[in-house]
């Protein structure tokens, strides 16, 4: 076991091979649309209550690659392992998997015959079986969390874009995951709404989930992420905390993509 004094990211496995404190695990991770390889040999490690920030140009197989974290794209080469669950297609894997995952999509995918309520109790109900009124507590806790409790009884079209997407937010940590995955959560949202999506995910980061969020935000990257990994062509080319990616990067290719959009 790690010494109690070892600060978090410093922990050793607990053994040769384990995964202890480590959430995502991703080696060697191939996969083929067709003829198609848009993820070719990924590796990545990825430890409890780290915050990944994923960028790079469109097509590059960032969504493909959040997609296969949470088992809802299958892939043909290496392995993931997600809080020490090795993944694979079965039935009982994926729910393993996915109790501990939570997923914002660009598009919310919230329920609009639902209301906000509805919208956080529905998989509480009836994949966790909790009773109404606890899974009703709970829910509006994360609405107060993401700072839209108000709205709560109102219906998805009756909510700006940034408070839907904060809905879809607090209906994910309502599962309480430890892995929160975003795929380009504020990209289909006004600019005036940005900031405040990002700003819940800013301020969820300080409350030790992992995070792995594909953004082309760079600001909201260089304050919460710990590392921001650069894909292109489905590989990842360069991976760097902020201030070297920014200050310093290695690749020619990263250099370009930030000159095109900073
Ligand atoms: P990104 O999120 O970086 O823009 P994607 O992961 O969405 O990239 O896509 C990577 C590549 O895979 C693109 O060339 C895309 O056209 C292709 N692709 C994505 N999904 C499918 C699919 N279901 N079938 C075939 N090709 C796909
Ligand atoms: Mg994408």
């Amino acid at each position: 076991m790690a010494r109690s004094n070892d600060a978090p990211h410093e922990r050793k496995p607990a053994m040769p091979g384990s995964s202890f404190g480590r959430s995502v695990e991703i080696e060697g991770m191939s996969k083929w649309f067709g003829d198609f390889q848009v993820l070719a040999d990924i590796n990545l490690t990825v430890k409890e209550g780290e915050k990944i920030v994923v960028c790079g140009p469109s097509g590059s197989g960032k969504s493909t690659m959040i997609r296969c974290i949470n088992g809802l794209e299958p892939f043909q080469g290496g392995a993931v392992r997600v809080n020490g669950i090795t993944l694979s297609q079965k039935s009982r894997v994926l729910d393993a998997v996915r109790r501990n995952v939570g997923m914002v999509f660009q598009q919310f995918n919230l329920f609009p015959h639902l209301t906000v309520l509805e919208n956080c109790t529905l998989a509480l109900r009836w994949v966790h079986k909790m009773p109404r009124k606890e899974s009703e507590d709970l829910a509006k806790h994360y609405l107060a969390r993401v700072r839209i409790p108000e709205q709560a009884g109102k219906y998805p079209r009756q909510l700006s874009g940034g408070q839907q997407q904060r809905v879809a937010i607090a209906r994910s940590l309502c599962s309480r995951p430890k892995i929160l995955l975003c795929d380009e959560p504020t990209s289909s949202l006004d600019p005036e709404m940005v900031k405040e999506v990002l700003e819940t995910l800013a301020d969820l980061a300080n409350d030790g989930i992992t995070i792995i969020c594909v953004t082309h935000e760079m600001g909201f990257a260089r304050r919460i992420a710990d590392r921001i990994i650069f894909m292109d062509q489905g590989k990842i080319v360069e991976e760097a905390p902020p201030s070297v990616f920014f200050g310093n990067p290695s690749e020619a290719r990263t250099k370009h993509f930030l000159e095109q959009i900073l």
